[in-house]
């Protein structure tokens, strides 16, 4: 009976666990990231995929919120089965954006009552049907306003991560600037920040010194894409302002139109860049796996340690 008790308290005690707790025990965290599918066979295939990535045992697994018109409560729904069957803790993304502050509130109070106790505090971007929204008063205008409300209304329940853009963001390319927006962040509350995809980790690097310059000492945690479609990764990097290396454009390009060699290459290519991530002082990877199993396995398999 004992044993079943601790065995309880032990699942309970991981359930509830913030991320910032789990960095006081490991000096590395592996991690997933998940999106809400849009249809039902999505969904179901997702349940699948979660059993599979739940077997590397990460530290937590995330799920975004609202990118690519997802419903938004099914964020919610993902990360509570996340934690309650699979007992990995869960990091519900949260953007702000067409939300007012009462709304985020009860959002997250809602959360609360889920037992999710971790969040990536967004601020978003606006969406196609409404691109030209602005904040007004009664609005957060940035991811650090959310951080901060965060705090005032849940004192610290909740563990938070932010993002982090080891490029800059799109709307803010100097990057010194970015940094000390990146800090009021950490300032109002965060605990840890995730990067945007990159490619050549001296970008990482870089970006990690500029924030220690500024006295920013959380966690940076790299964002991994594998790369699995050229044609694809080349729109998105687009859109999120990532830029492709040289290195990437030699290896992919002349590759493009043949998926199985550029899944092959893009394994190899991820295991350096992951590998090349650790020995340089990353604490940890984020995988963007794009609700797949493959290629993170491989991947995972050849670089955790
Ligand atoms: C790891 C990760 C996960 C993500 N998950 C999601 C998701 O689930 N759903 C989704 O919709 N999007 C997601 N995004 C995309 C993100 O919402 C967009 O990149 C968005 O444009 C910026 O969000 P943010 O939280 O960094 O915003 P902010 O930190 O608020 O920054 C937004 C812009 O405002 C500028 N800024 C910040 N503070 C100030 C200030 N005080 N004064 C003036 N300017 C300022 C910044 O430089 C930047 O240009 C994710 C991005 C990353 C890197």
């Amino acid at each position: 009976m004992p044993n079943i008790l601790s065995q309880l308290s032990l699942i309970f005690y991981k359930m509830i666990r913030k991320v910032s707790e789990i960095f006081k025990e490991k000096e590395h965290t592996y991690s997933f990231e998940l999106f809400p599918p849009k249809t039902e066979k999505g969904y179901e295939k997702l349940l699948h995929t979660l059993t599979e990535l739940c077997e590397f045992n990460p530290d937590f697994i995330s799920c975004t919120y609202g990118a690519g018109g997802g419903s938004r409560d099914k964020t919610f729904d993902i990360v509570q089965l996340i934690q309650e069957k699979h007992n990995i803790p869960g990091v519900a993304h949260l953007t702000c954006i067409c939300h007012t502050k009462e709304e985020i509130k009860n959002i997250l109070e809602n959360i609360k009552n889920r037992n999710i106790c971790n969040v990536l505090a967004l601020r978003g971007d606006p969406p196609q049907d409404n691109p030209d929204w602005v904040p007004g008063d009664n609005n957060f205008r940035y991811s650090s306003e959310l951080c901060a409300s965060i705090h005032k209304d849940f004192s610290d329940y909740f563990g938070i991560g932010v993002a982090g853009f080891p490029e800059g963001h799109i709307l803010c390319p100097d990057l010194e600037q970015d940094a000390r927006y990146l800090k009021i962040k950490i300032d109002n509350g965060a605990d840890y920040v995730m990067t945007q995809l990159f490619f050549d980790n001296q970008l990482y690097f870089d970006y990690v010194e500029r924030l220690r310059k500024i006295g920013v000492t959380a966690r940076v945690i790299p964002g991994i894409l594998p790369i699995t479609n050229y044609k694809n990764l080349v729109k998105f990097c687009q859109l999120c302002g990532a830029s492709i290396s040289d290195e990437v454009k030699t290896i992919f390009e002349p590759i493009q139109d043949d998926l199985e060699r550029t899944l092959e290459e893009g394994i190899q290519f991820s295991i350096r860049q992951c590998k090349g991530l650790l020995d340089g002082g990353a604490p940890g990877l984020h995988f963007y796996s794009l609700n797949k199993i493959s290629p993170v396995d491989v991947i995972l398999q050849n670089v955790r340690r």
